[in-house]
């Protein structure tokens, strides 16, 4: 059996006459750039989260890069990541020469730890060479960051919170939806995200209509009350028409079963593997939308090995991420939480996840998984 890490073609087959028909309406209407799919995919998608203003752009760091601009980060500000996270959310800081400061994750849900924030911003401040001014929660493989705590800590120091909800779209804290948390949250529509276009997409999401309004002038030349009219410098940053209208058919499959089939996969790779690795950690209230499914092994399990035997058996797994941004070369001059966890990196694999894996593909996956893991022990 081959077995797909994300199956994007199983998805369009199953949706190939909506897409098909979606994407043929673009091309006779003759608008590539904005137009009605664009308007009205801003507004389902800002009803589903939940939030006044839902605005899309051309990718998930250009989301941030955005809210970075309107906010007006720049030199001498520091900006608080996650250190366990894709190279985007920290790459925006440097971007906007800000300076990124790396907070630990948790080691149970691999999201920023609201404890090791609150030291970090107290010690920037005692510090006093740089000004606090944004805290980047992750909702790292599909779960929402902590905001209930960092939203709080947020308050108290008077810092904006922007969450990268690139990987979070779908998940919500007790109903509360993704990209509703926050001054402002951005997703991005990458094709292996959990709602993906067939290409680059992101979008911004916020209740403040100043902040909306200011965006929506970034991503297009910082226009006035035309594109010829440039008030302000700003971006080139814009999801293309036919994009929108993809992920139109898409959203409605999302809602209407995605979201649940992926969460219905999760429970039997947790039940049947609870034994032999650490399998994700959703704290009570929390819903994920399972980004990755990414398991935690045991010590003494060599990473490589696993990897290679599930390989021959036609199973693909993934190191979402080899490496703590940390540790990133670029970022080695920049300041370092001391007592960062550098093991979390070395520790993790995700497994074939989407929500087109069907029931044998499943059991296929678990049992070589298991079959693989007792061989790698009895051979230690
Ligand atoms: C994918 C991703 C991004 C960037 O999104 P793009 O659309 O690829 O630019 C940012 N942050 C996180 C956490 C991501 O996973």
């Amino acid at each position: 059996m081959t077995i797909e890490f994300r199956d994007l073609k199983r998805q369009y087959q199953t949706y190939k006459s909506e897409i098909d028909q979606a994407i043929a309406d673009v091309l006779k209407s003759g608008t590539f750039i904005g137009g009605e799919p664009v308007k009205v995919l801003e507004k389902e998608l800002a009803d589903y989260v939940g939030v006044k203003h839902c605005i899309t752009c051309a990718n998930g760091t250009d989301a941030l890069t955005l809210v970075l601009l309107a906010w007006g980060i720049g030199e001498g500000d520091a900006v608080f990541v996650p250190d366990f996270t894709f190279f985007a959310t920290a790459e925006v800081v440097a971007y906007a020469k800000a300076t990124p400061i790396f907070i630990e994750v948790d080691e149970k849900t691999f999201n920023m730890d609201p404890q090791k924030l609150e030291n970090a911003i107290k010690e920037v401040i005692s510090e006093g060479k740089l000004n606090p001014k944004v805290i980047i929660p992750v909702d790292l493989f599909g779960l929402p960051a902590n905001y209930p705590e960092i939203e709080d800590i947020g308050l108290k120091y008077e810092l904006l919170v922007l969450e990268d909800g690139a990987q979070g779209f779908g998940g919500h804290i007790n109903g509360k939806r993704a990209c509703s948390f926050g001054h402002a949250a951005t997703t991005s529509f990458f094709p292996a995200k959990p709602l993906g276009c067939y290409g680059d997409g992101g979008a911004i999401f916020t209740n403040d209509d100043e902040l909306a309004e200011l965006l929506n002038s970034l991503k297009v030349h910082g226009k006035g009350k035309d594109k010829y009219d440039n008030v302000r410098i700003g971006m080139n940053s814009r999801l293309d028409t036919i994009q929108a209208a993809i992920l139109r058919v898409k959203l409605k499959a999302f809602i209407d079963h995605e979201v649940k089939d992926v969460n219905k996969i999760a429970a039997v790779y947790n039940k049947e593997l609870n034994e032999i690795v650490k399998t994700p950690y959703i704290p009570e209230g929390y819903y994920s939308s399972y980004a990755q499914y990414t398991i935690k092994l045991k010590d003494g399990i060599d990473r490589e090995n696993l990897i290679n035997e599930l390989n021959i058996l036609g199973i693909p797994s993934m190191v979402y991420y080899p490496k703590m941004l940390s540790e990133q070369m670029v970022f080695n001059s920049t300041k370092v939480n001391k007592d960062v966890k550098l093991n979390i990196s070395s520790k993790v694999l995700a497994l074939p996840m989407h929500p087109y894996l069907n029931g044998d593909e499943l059991d296929y996956i678990i049992s070589e998984v298991k079959v693989a893991i007792l061989k790698i022990e009895a051979n230690n």
